[in-house]
């Protein structure tokens, strides 16, 4: 088995569950949020972290319906540790951040909290709310912050019910070659 082999199966078996509260399926909704970043011309490392950035919610036991969860069950932190003993920071670090990214944007933007679907304000409560202005300044200090932050705005798009995206087999090729 090669490493997109294991990524392919850990979707293929657990990625079909729909994506909490939202229309789409947690593989489309990764699929949905790389194929934004290919479109912005993102870097092949951050495409990949956008195919993979909620590969934590799938590879730790979490109730088979998902809006069964009661917290966000740190799935940024988990998929980054997962992601970091594979690939490079450059991937596995806006994963990390990706959860925070949101936390910053709703306290620097302000009209970005209007534009979250109401499954992604109900898990910003959980997630910690608004960022403090300590918490901004070292979300600011992160050197992958600015990716973390794009992908974040991907990741807010990928929840459109029936849009046709490349597959997954379409990234074995990038998975291959962005290995440590
Ligand atoms: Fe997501």
């Amino acid at each position: 088995m090669t490493i997109a082999d294991d990524i392919f199966a850990i979707y293929n078996s657990r990625g079909s569950a729909s994506y909490f509260g939202e229309p789409v399926s947690v593989t489309e909704h990764g699929l949905q949020t790389a194929f934004f970043a290919q479109e912005a011309r993102a870097s092949a490392a951050l495409v990949l972290a956008a195919l993979l950035h909620d590969i934590g919610h799938l590879v730790v036991d979490t109730p088979d319906d998902i809006a069964e969860w009661t917290d966000d069950a740190h799935h940024e932190r988990i998929g980054a540790g997962w992601l970091s003993r594979r690939f490079g920071r450059e991937v596995s670090e806006p994963v990390r951040l990706h959860v925070p990214a949101k936390r910053y944007l709703c306290a620097t933007r302000p009209e970005y909290f209007g534009k979250l679907s109401p499954a992604s304000v109900l898990t910003l409560e959980l997630q910690g709310g608004l960022m403090t202005n300590t918490e901004i300044a070292a979300f600011e200090a992160e050197p992958f912050h600015g990716d973390a932050v794009r992908l974040r705005e991907w990741d807010d798009r990928g929840k459109i019910a029936g849009l046709e995206t490349p597959g997954l087999e379409s990234y074995r090729e990038l998975i291959e070659t962005r290995l440590l």
